[in-house]
């Protein structure tokens, strides 16, 4: 039986949970079955978002945890509720492999772990949910790839912004012809970053700098808005302060694609600019604009035919819900999130690095 503690600690969790995703006045919602027993691996910042997020679905629950602090794993447990027996170290979590409660899962951690940890989950015989950037390389990527085909489980990556409402109008649009040919996309992704220690300005965790973490959100995005993959890439790289960038870690980095049907895209991946979140779409009939784009919402757009207003679901309960039915119900969502769309993006990513590098146009087989 639980102590009067345990309790009260639950019922405050509980309280609190729907305030901190956002969920104030919706009722909470219940299992619909079945369910996907996810764990989490990387207990940190946004570990704790899609966490918190997963308290509201409905077709997904979090029911485990890997992590290398003992103290993290305590406080997750009591509020989220998770069994001593799906919590699990860096080290021993090959374990998870004879764990009935736990189906796949969740990679967060710094972007250099999601290589080796994906492979070894594959191993382990569970379904990979991976954050993007989906790997340090297309190499890495590749690989990834292979290990869960082998081991015959799904790999899919975080990429939330693919079951958005507003982002999902806009593909909609665009494939019904709405725009028209489409012919420009402008993707703009940046943030100030702050603390100079920390691991997203650290090549060997990172595997570079703002590009991997925020400008992938515009590699991903011209392929979604357009509906097309690049010919080729080029690029330019500025750096203003080479004591927080250190080599290998890019702080701007301009860049343009090309498609085989004529059309072009011209971006911005930076971690000195704040409010920079833009998706713009023009086509020979018309045109869409996401501002926000790929923030945790709600995104905001409009067309030539007036305001988008769908409305703001937590992005990472629609996700998770929707990873569920690709994961145990095998369907197929608009834009795919499987560790070949992952792939082509971190094709992309080594193209633009090589192409800021030389100086040089660098094609793109797909
Ligand atoms: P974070 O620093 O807040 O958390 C990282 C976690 O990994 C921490 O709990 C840390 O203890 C753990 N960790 C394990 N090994 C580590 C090591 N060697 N060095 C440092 N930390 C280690 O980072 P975050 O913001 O939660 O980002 C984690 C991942 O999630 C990244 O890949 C990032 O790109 C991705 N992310 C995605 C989104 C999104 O919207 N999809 C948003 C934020 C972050």
């Amino acid at each position: 039986m639980k102590s009067r503690r345990q309790f009260l600690q639950h019922f405050s969790a509980a309280l609190a949970l729907p305030a901190l995703a956002g969920w104030t006045n919706k009722p909470e919602a219940s299992l619909q079955g079945p369910v996907l027993k996810v764990a989490i691996m990387g207990l940190g910042s946004y570990g704790t978002r899609v966490a918190d997020a997963l308290v509201g679905c409905k077709r997904a629950k979090l029911t485990g945890v890997i992590s290398g602090t003992p103290s993290k794993i305590k406080t997750w447990q009591s509020k989220y509720g998770i069994a001593e027996k799906n919590c699990y170290t860096y080290d021993n979590s090959d374990q998870i492999k004879n764990n009935p409660d736990i189906d796949a899962v969740y990679i967060i951690t710094p972007n250099a772990l999601h290589h080796p940890y994906a492979i070894r989950v594959a191993q382990a015989g569970k379904h990979v949910i991976c954050e993007k950037p989906m790997a340090l390389n297309a190499m890495e990527a590749l690989e990834m790839v292979n290990a869960c085909k082998k081991a015959n489980v799904k790999l899919l990556i975080g990429y939330r912004m693919h079951f958005e409402a507003n982002t999902l109008e806009v593909v909609r649009m665009r494939k019904a012809g709405e725009f028209g040919k489409p012919l420009f996309f402008q993707g703009l992704s940046g943030f100030r970053i702050g603390d100079p220690g920390q691991w997203r300005l650290t090549k060997n965790l990172a595997g570079g700098g703002a590009m991997m973490d925020i400008g992938v959100y515009s590699v991903n995005g011209a392929r979604y808005m357009l509906g097309e993959d690049p010919v080729w890439v080029t690029a330019q790289e500025t750096k203003t302060d080479f004591q927080k960038f250190k080599e290998g870690v890019d702080e701007t980095i301009q860049f343009q694609f090309g498609f085989a049907s004529g059309a072009v895209a011209s971006c911005l991946s930076t971690y000195s600019m704040n409010n920079l979140d833009k998706f713009f779409l023009n086509g020979e009939k018309g045109f869409a604009e996401l501002q926000p784009a790929t923030g945790y919402g709600p995104i905001q757009g409009r067309t030539h035919r007036g305001a988008l207003a769908l409305p703001h679901v937590t992005h990472q309960t629609t996700q998770m819900d929707e990873m569920a039915q690709i994961i145990l119900d095998n369907k197929v969502p608009e834009i795919p999130v499987d560790g070949a769309e992952g792939l082509k993006d971190m094709k992309i990513i080594d193209a633009i690095y090589l192409a800021a590098k030389t100086g040089k146009r660098v094609d793109l087989k797909f």
